[in-house]
């Protein structure tokens, strides 16, 4: 692989180039860029790396599942090695080995992540609005609002979308808003969260809440829901407010921190005709990100296509579109198939068929199980 020097600036088109430009500095561009940096293989290459927001303070996290030790392990603030699953006519506690439910706080991710890049001086920083990514002559080339050009000589990974597609134009929102809660004596299982609990009223759309519990007396409870539109403030403290009466049966507790987010969800169309340009990221869960950033490594060092590194087979994107679908027409037995699935099948099948890792056999048992078969 050839490299190009450090920061050469073009004054003939006013253009910047880099070997290598990230375009978005969340979760998919930080956990590529870090272990590029970090394996010492592309020491004399030249890095840019441009996100709208500077990360300033982010009081949320992701809360994810993992096999073993992860590459971020030591920003691991929780982790759970049981899962609660309920839903009608359902309850159940499952261990999850070999796998463990994570917390990393994105405060603790994005201090990581950007202090150690900064540490760098072959990566350049820039916090501007990005308007439009395109390749041209064989380079992946980015605008930026402020109208500066930049150019990508081997790769431009890009990690947002700039124009809805035809899918984002039939929206679909996933909703959460979240209490973290103390109570004055102890109450909750700190080996055990509740990844789903769908014995909620589904009439708005898909409904469901989990709860991690950080210690014994300190819980973070989110309510989630999947629907065409946001729901009112009101409803999301009275849906916060009600479970914790009628489902965990608590009337002693103060709110010590809340938090609200709300993301399109809608099928993803991350793939790209242009040799230059990868997506990465998406809608994809800090977990898969991180291996899909394992593989892109990988692809650079056997030399394989990067492009194929991060993309799944064709199926997954089917069963994506399916979900979506059934998803938005509000699908009136949404809680029941979705607690079928976890029924009929081991968890950690169900965790590697949202990691779009499973066989096709599996999936056919999923299937089986979704359609109430098996
Ligand atoms: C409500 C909600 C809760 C979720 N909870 C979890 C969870 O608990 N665990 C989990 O694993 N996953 C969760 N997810 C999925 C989550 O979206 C991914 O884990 C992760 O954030 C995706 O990483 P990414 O890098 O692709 O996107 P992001 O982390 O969103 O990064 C994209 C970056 O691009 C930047 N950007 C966007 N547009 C522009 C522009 N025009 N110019 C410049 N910069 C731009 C943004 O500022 C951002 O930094 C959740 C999603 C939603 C919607």
């Amino acid at each position: 692989m050839q490299h190009s020097s450090l920061y050469q600036y073009k004054p003939y088109n006013y253009s910047y180039s880099y070997d290598f430009v990230f375009a978005g500095a969340g979760v998919a561009g930080l956990s590529l860029l870090v272990r590029m940096l970090q394996s010492g293989l592309f020491n004399g290459f030249s890095f840019l790396l441009v996100d709208r927001d500077r990360k300033a303070s982010d009081n949320t996290h992701w809360c994810f599942w993992e096999r073993g030790r992860g590459y971020f392990e030591s920003l691991v603030a929780h982790r759970w090695q049981k899962t609660w699953i309920h839903g009608p006519g359902y309850s159940d506690c499952i261990p999850i080995a070999p796998y463990e439910y994570k917390m990393i706080r994105k405060n603790d991710f994005y201090r990581y992540c950007l202090d150690y890049i900064k540490t760098r001086d072959n990566v350049r920083l820039l916090f501007e609005p990005v308007r439009s990514i395109r390749q041209h002559n064989n380079r992946g080339v980015l605008h930026l609002e402020n109208g500066e050009r930049y150019e990508a000589a081997i790769k431009l990974f890009q990690s947002f979308q700039l124009q809805p597609t035809p899918a984002d134009r039939r929206i679909l929102l996933r909703h959460s808003s979240g209490w973290v809660i103390e109570t004055p004596s102890p109450q909750f299982d700190v080996s055990a969260n509740t990844m789903m609990d769908l014995r909620m009223p589904q009439q708005d759309g898909v409904n469901f809440m989990c709860t991690m519990p950080l210690a014994e007396n300190r819980v973070f409870i989110a309510s989630n829901l999947i629907s065409g539109k946001s729901p009112a403030e009101k409803a999301d403290d009275e849906r916060l407010s009600g479970y914790l009466r009628n489902n965990l049966c608590l009337s002693a507790y103060h709110v010590v921190d809340i938090e609200k987010r709300s993301t399109l969800m809608n099928s993803e169309s991350r793939q790209s005709t242009d040799r230059n340009i990868v997506h990465i990221g998406g809608r994809h869960s800090f977990g898969l990100i991180q291996e899909e950033s394992d593989a892109v490594l990988r692809a650079f060092l056997s030399n394989e296509d990067i492009g194929k590194a991060c993309s799944h087979p064709h199926r997954f994107r089917f069963y994506d579109k399916m979900m979506n679908e059934a998803l938005r027409h509000k699908h009136p037995s949404g809680a029941a198939h979705l607690t079928r699935i976890f029924r009929r099948n081991p968890v950690q099948r169900v965790f590697r068929f949202l990691d779009k890792q499973t066989t096709l056999t599996e999936d056919l048992q999923m299937m089986a199980s979704l359609l109430g078969l098996s």
